[in-house]
């Protein structure tokens, strides 16, 4: 699932590809792949003013006011195409230019969806996300508040998209790994001490992750339909042997895997 790094790789991708360009129109290839806001006319589209992210998700905002939000869920994609023949096996929506080019959301899995809204109106989904841990706002501070409630495991809370915005599994193995805790600690349990490793290191990691232009497990590309490289620089996730030497532990939270090191990341808080 793409996450923080991944979908900020894909903006820069759309910043240098797609900026400026004129939709002419936008066409669903698989129902339920667009969600209009309800009584939303759409005369023209118009130009691409900007493409930000918040969490996981990448709002294009138009000259004529209108905002996409594509969130790309489990396997979605962004595939920038120069020929309007072209397409992909999994194509869900086409947004076609008025130069002739496309920009594909393919999806396997079909989880994935684009709103269409207008600018004023408020997505629900963005409203209830927490803080960017890119921020300056994410510190210590913060996470102690937000934790102090929270008898859950750590690892769980930390993937928690009203707690922290943009983080998934696999940064979260990671982050939690270099800070030395244990993922199923109860989150109120963290001492301050802690706490302000873990930011730390969940800055560390998305910076890093960002300049290797994100994790490809299986099926993320950018929107160049290039893989990431931090894939290998993963200390913990799917890996079978620390670097301590000691074996990798894999259990389940909340249906997930984690992975962590048994020795690196002891119990205490
Ligand atoms: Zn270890």
């Amino acid at each position: 699932m793409p996450e923080l790094p991944e979908v900020q790789t894909i903006i820069n991708g759309l910043n240098r590809i797609v900026i400026a360009k004129t939709i002419s129109s936008i066409i669903e290839k698989r129902q339920g792949t667009l969600v209009f806001e309800k009584g939303l006319k759409i005369c023209e589209f118009g130009k691409i003013k900007s493409i930000e992210r918040r969490g996981k998700y990448i709002i294009i905002k138009t000259s004529k006011d209108l905002k996409l939000i594509v969130h790309l869920r489990m396997t979605g994609k962004l595939i920038f195409e120069k020929d309007l023949n072209n397409t992909s096996s999994h194509s869900r929506a086409e947004i076609i230019f008025s130069d002739k080019t496309k920009l594909i959301f393919d999806d396997v899995r079909t989880f994935g969806k684009i709103q269409i809204v207008n600018s004023n109106e408020i997505i629900n989904a963005l409203q209830k996300l927490g803080i960017e841990p890119l921020s300056d706002e994410f510190n210590a501070e913060y996470l102690k508040n937000k934790l102090k409630n929270r008898k859950a495991p750590i690892k769980n809370v930390l993937l928690d998209q009203t707690v922290i915005a943009g983080l998934g599994n696999i940064y979260v193995a990671e982050i939690l790994f270099r800070a030395k805790i244990h993922p199923a600690i109860p989150a109120n349990k963290i001492e301050t001490v802690s706490l302000k490793r873990i930011v730390l290191e969940t800055k560390n990691v998305m910076q890093e992750a960002i300049k290797h232009n994100g994790t490809t497990i299986s099926d993320y590309r950018s929107v160049e339909d290039k893989t990431g490289e931090f894939q290998n620089f993963l200390k913990v996730y799917s890996k079978k042997i620390c670097e301590c030497g000691v074996e990798i532990q894999k259990i389940k939270q909340a249906g997930r895997s984690t992975y962590f090191c048994h020795k690196c990341q002891n119990y205490e808080t």
